[in-house]
């Protein structure tokens, strides 16, 4: 990413000028550490339980907030070929990388104003409705469907297709998705049966249904090509994903000051911890503009060689109060672990697994291991 402004140089030495520069200059306070083993593996263990299908990768909203060029690389390197973004700025950030290999489709579909763009690009549009069929078709250039198959968000309505509408189309996949994939509920069957009567319908060359959890529905679901997003970033959303999704994301603080608390002592904005006891707590360089928010206040959790810091009082925007009896050691400039686990964390803060990875905010260092 290019810097908006420049660094001046001026008789007291080189000023950073932009948020991005002074990033690779000034060591950060707090960081996210991104596994890229894990994601690999991820992926690999997704596409192996995709069956006869192979996997794709969602990869919306900058790789649901890991960033999404270092996550599209190491995903090429795993063998992944697929990928879906949400707009056409999505499709431009990652051209270099993608292009003359791998097929990446546009699931927002395309807009009048978007025309110029898409037309050039090699991403495809998935088609939502008939308006897009009818501006996209002219170009007689690849393209995707979405089928409504009962979620009601975007797609087009089995009851208004019809064999001629696709003639002269070059279709890849025609695709549906599921609502309820994490649940045990009818609704999953009955998408499915409306999806494999559009089939019938669209000549799409292959065939997609699956997000992460429909992946663990079963074969039935499977199709050609599945589309797991959530759990290649560590989200488990079924129980059956539980053994073969990694954590890939970890939030880091470093400790800027530790204080010690007489009994009686408040913490934060509107004294929502007061120490029972005299106790050591230490302040980390993060808060909820970080997205690690309010919800976690008296609840999250961070770790420092097993041992357990728990927050206390209110997450504030820029800090955190963490409790340090358990570890008398620690001193300030030492690195604590943020309890990531998108599933304690989902419990713990009452934010989806969604919501918290897509959270996470841009001042923290995204650094990959
Ligand atoms: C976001 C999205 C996915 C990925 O869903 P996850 O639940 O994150 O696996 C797949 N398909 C479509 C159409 C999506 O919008």
């Amino acid at each position: 990413m290019t810097p908006k402004r420049l660094s001046t140089k001026t008789n007291k030495g080189t000023i950073a000028r932009s948020m991005s520069e002074a990033k690779s200059i000034i060591p950060p306070t707090a960081t996210i550490k991104l596994d890229s083993d894990a994601l690999a593996a991820n992926w690999r263990n997704l596409d192996r339980l995709s069956g006869k299908a192979k996997a794709g990768a969602a990869i919306k909203a900058n790789a649901y907030g890991l960033g999404v060029r270092a996550v599209v690389q190491k995903l090429i390197t795993a063998g992944c070929t697929d990928f879906f973004v949400a707009n056409w700025q999505e499709a431009r950030e990652i051209e270099d990388l993608t292009v003359g290999k791998t097929s990446v489709s546009v699931l927002n579909g395309v807009r009048a104003v978007d025309m110029p763009f898409a037309l050039q690009s090699p991403a495809k549009p998935v088609l939502n409705s008939m308006e897009q069929l009818d501006r996209w078709k002219p170009s007689g250039k690849a393209c995707d469907i979405m089928i409504n198959s009962g979620m009601n968000r975007l797609g087009m309505n089995v009851e208004d297709l019809s064999g001629d509408l696709f003639t002269g189309m070059q279709i890849d996949i025609a695709m549906s998705h599921l609502a309820c994939a994490d649940e045990d509920v009818p609704q999953n069957e009955d998408q499915l049966a409306r999806f494999k009567a559009a089939l019938d319908i669209v000549p799409g060359k292959r065939t997609s249904l699956a997000n992460s959890a429909g992946i663990a529905l079963g074969s039935e679901y499977h199709f050609d090509l599945t589309r797991p997003g959530l759990s290649l970033y560590g989200g488990i959303q079924r129980p059956a994903l539980a053994n073969m999704i990694k954590q890939v994301a970890i939030p880091q603080a470093e400790i800027i000051q530790i204080r010690s608390l007489r009994a009686g002592d408040r913490v934060g904005y509107n004294a929502q911890y007061i120490a029972n006891r005299p106790h050591d707590i230490g302040i980390l360089a993060m808060g909820y503009a970080d997205g690690y928010l309010r919800g976690f206040s008296n609840i999250g959790l961070f770790i420092h060689e097993g041992d357990r810091l728990p927050v206390v009082g209110r997450v504030s925007m820029d800090l955190i109060a963490i409790d340090l009896t358990v570890a008398p050691g620690l001193k300030e400039g030492d690195w604590v672990d943020c309890q990531f686990d998108l599933g304690i964390a989902s419990l713990q803060s009452g934010l989806s697994q969604y919501e918290l990875i897509t959270g996470l905010g841009n001042r923290l260092a995204r650094e990959w291991t």
